[in-house]
């Protein structure tokens, strides 16, 4: 067993990818690093990729008066690199128009049970931009909360999905954590959501309105399958789903630990339609969904209108992935929305960066290089395990903080000894004791922060494993 398989959301590619998702690869990159360490490298696998079929994509490439297909396969290009970008260790990366997604959505529809898919005549109120129905009552003013537009009215005949079928399952399951949502608050949203009572939801749209892009419905050449439909089974389909493969096998069918990382605005489609979904087609479920906040800039919304999107590529280009990962570790509450604001990058940067953690680094080494240490290793180590909890629980900025803590402390330590007063009168051996337990720690240092800063991890631990330690180059060189 001890297999781990996690993924993050995909996102649409109707617009460049912004901060917000930036951290959600980050997050799920430190737990599939973290993962590794543990199991070792074969028995983890991480995916992301990018969702291509809906709507929005199809309208984003008509404004640009460009093929649906060219438009999205450059699009996606762009949250490709910017994986890369920030180092992100994925193992695969689906798109949805991809033909193993398409294969497997399909077979996901036909594995449902038949009394769960039934077709009738609808209409509602429909946000394109988040590509879902509202009632009169969710919308404020008339208007989308989230895209503050107002959503069109659509009737027409569409397949439907027995979620009311699943209320009581679903309720026990998350109740039980069973299937596991995280954080707590998130968990207790879904449930309220469960007890006011699930409705059946669309799972298909008119070929017609669809713009005759999309999966199509199994037997069904009028429509195509709603965006949701097709976009979570991605999951299943990049391990091989519709022909049954050994990645399938090793990482969902045969008890892998299975963990989704998604943000708050999209719990619902993943802590209720999913298992749903999942439960109708007898395949086992996710064991945990993982919800992150949102991130604001200047402390308000992102938002096209407000024009204060920040790009990560362009974070990255200036200032290197580590910084930039470190951000939004660090700065981000996991649980919760977090901000940013390019002060407090600069900020961040210069006080935990270049002087924390580099300072302290270039000050032990520079000393070590000095005055050397003793033949035999006898120093106090710190727990190594002293950040597991907080990656297993998810709270990235609390290990950071932790970890932070640590070289503060060896900071501490080295102005109230005063080593180069010590060397003054003599006292090398004393010196050298101490530089002894410093470069423990910061070994232990160096390890810890392998899943969050891979660099920086391996510099520390390459320039501590020489065979004479001489003073490291600037980890972090201070900006002007
Ligand atoms: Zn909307």
């Amino acid at each position: 067993m001890s297999r781990f398989y996690i993924t993050t959301a995909i996102p649409y590619v109707n617009a460049k990818p912004h901060i917000g998702f930036a951290l959600e690869l980050v997050q799920a990159d430190v737990v599939a690093r973290y993962q590794r360490q543990l199991l070792g490298k074969d028995n983890v696998r991480f995916l992301t990729g990018t969702d291509e079929n809906a709507l929005k994509n199809v309208q984003a490439a008509e404004k640009e008066g460009r093929p649906t297909s060219e438009y999205v396969a450059e699009m996606s290009e762009r949250f490709r690199s910017l994986t890369q970008g920030l180092n992100i260790s994925n193992d695969d990366f689906i798109r949805t128009t991809e033909e193993r997604h398409v294969r497997g959505a399909t077979k996901l529809w036909q594995s449902c049970r038949p009394e769960d898919i039934y077709k009738k005549s609808y209409s509602g109120l429909y946000c394109v931009g988040c590509e879902q129905y509202y009632t009169e009552d969710e919308l404020e003013d008339g208007l989308c909360p989230d895209h503050n537009v107002k959503p069109e009215m659509v009737a027409e005949e569409n397949y439907f999905f027995k979620l009311s079928s699943y209320q009581g399952r679903l309720e026990q399951l998350i109740a039980s954590d069973e299937f596991k949502i995280i954080p707590e608050s998130r968990k207790n949203e879904m449930l309220a959501f469960i007890r006011r009572g699930l409705e059946d939801f669309s799972i298909s749209r008119s070929r017609t309105r669809a713009k005759d892009w999309g999966v199509p419905v199994p037997g069904d050449a009028t429509q195509v399958m709603y965006v949701w439909f097709d976009a979570l089974s991605n999951y299943l389909n990049a391990l091989g789903y519709a022909d049954r493969g050994e990645l399938w096998q090793d990482f969902w069918a045969k008890g892998a630990r299975k963990l989704h990382v998604i943000g708050k605005g999209i719990t619902r489609f993943h802590c209720i339609y999913w298992p749903a979904m999942l439960l109708s087609a007898g395949l086992p479920l996710p064991n945990e969904i993982f919800v992150h906040g949102y991130v604001t800039v200047d402390g308000q919304k992102i938002s096209k209108s407000l024009g204060n999107t920040v790009d990560p590529v362009e974070l990255v280009n200036k200032y290197g992935a580590e910084p930039v990962r470190y951000y939004l570790l660090r700065e981000i509450p996991a649980w919760e929305d977090g901000d940013y604001s390019e002060a407090k990058f600069k900020q961040r940067y210069e006080s935990d960066l270049a002087n924390g953690l580099g300072n302290t680094f270039s000050r032990v080494t520079n000393m070590v290089e000095k005055y050397g240490l003793p033949a035999a290793d006898s120093a106090k180590v710190p727990p190594e395990r002293a950040v597991q909890h907080d990656i297993d629980n998810f709270q990235f900025d609390v290990a950071l903080g932790k970890i932070f803590g640590f070289l503060r402390t060896i900071d501490q330590e080295i102005e109230q000894t005063k080593p180069w007063q010590l060397a003054k009168e003599g006292n090398e051996n004393k010196v050298q004791e101490f530089l002894n337990g410093w470069v423990q720690e910061l070994r232990q240092v160096g390890k810890m922060l392998a899943p969050f800063m891979p660099e920086t991890s391996q510099k520390i631990t390459a320039a501590l494993r020489a065979e004479r330690i001489t003073k490291a180059e600037p980890l972090f060189p201070r900006l002007i």
